[in-house]
């Protein structure tokens, strides 16, 4: 068994463990439903994959579940469309 040199005080434990902690998950923005989604992975909340529909989500939930969803997309499209690109006239009036 090997046995250590030299006693490792709690300051140089702690420094060589500092980087071992667990990091947060970089997560992207859906852009339809604008939930955020782990990046290379369909959206589970709207099942959209860079524009095309991958994963029939609505097809698996309650009769209940689908209105709150269906409501839910339908209000992230709303507020998408009210984001139109600058114009010189918009800038002005701001
Ligand atoms: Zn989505």
């Amino acid at each position: 068994m090997a046995v250590p040199r030299h006693k490792h005080t709690r300051s140089k434990v702690g420094k060589s463990r500092m980087h071992k902690y667990i990091k947060f998950a970089h997560l992207n923005v859906c852009p339809k439903c604008k939930k955020p989604v782990l990046s290379h992975t369909a959206c589970l909340n709207c099942g959209f994959y860079k524009g095309k529909e991958v994963i029939n989500v609505l097809g698996e939930l309650t009769k209940k579940d689908k209105k709150i969803r269906e409501k839910q997309i339908k209000e992230a499209e709303k507020s998408q469309k009210k984001e139109s690109p600058l114009t010189m006239e918009g800038l002005s009036q701001k």
